[in-house]
């Protein structure tokens, strides 16, 4: 299909043809096309997210389908740059661009597994399993591991061998949160998968 520029198009429907003949003749604006484009996704839901892959953070909008209706299962088909984040202005790079095929991937996590010692076999358990397992052995690593003072007797208040990531797709007041209950364990290898 041809392609011609808004005011090429103008120009041409000026001089005596329809908007409507011009398209069936293979010229269109990128202007018209981009309009196609919208409305196939206007009947879809539109989620605001992060990138999860690296530290730049770019807004991603993700649509699905699926009214939300009892029995009606959303399902994201299409993801693109948010134009209206300030990290990225609405481009991403070929990772990011990608990643509806991440979230559909066969092999992506979707619940907690664990592997016992000297297995080689992955068992899925429950989301409360997992949560009072993880909060157990920080205890544990936290009662044998906290320093309270230095060797030159100052209060340091310091927990070193337990760190956490948090994830790239917290909001702000998350993040937030996430930091203060960290730091108030006394860890100090603490990070954020983006800079956000
Ligand atoms: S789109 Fe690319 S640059 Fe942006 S956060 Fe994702 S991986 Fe990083």
């Amino acid at each position: 299909m041809a392609q011609v520029t808004r005011r090429e198009f103008l120009k041409i429907s000026g001089a005596g043809l329809a908007a409507s003949s011009l398209t069936a003749l293979g010229f269109m604006p990128a202007i018209a096309v981009a309009e196609v484009r919208q409305f196939k996704l206007a009947r879809a839901t539109e989620t605001r997210n992060t990138c999860p892959y690296c530290s730049v953070a770019c807004g991603v909008l993700m649509y699905s389908l699926g009214d939300r209706a009892k029995n009606a299962k959303a399902s994201v088909f299409h993801i693109e740059g948010d134009p209206d984040h300030p990290v990225n202005r609405g481009t991403l790079c070929p990772k990011g661009a990608s990643l509806v095929d991440f979230i559909h991937s066969d092999s992506r996590l979707l619940y907690p597994e664990y592997r016992a010692p000297n297995s080689n076999e992955w068992k899925r358990i429950p989301w409360d399993e997992a949560l009072d397992r993880i909060a157990k052995l920080i205890k544990v690593d936290r009662d044998a591991n906290f320093v309270a003072k230095s060797a030159d007797g100052r209060t340091v208040n310091r927990w070193l061998t337990t760190g956490m990531l948090a994830a790239s797709a917290s909001s702000n007041e998350t993040g937030y949160l996430t930091h203060k209950v960290v730091r108030s364990l006394g860890a100090l290898a603490f990070d954020n998968q983006a800079r956000v």
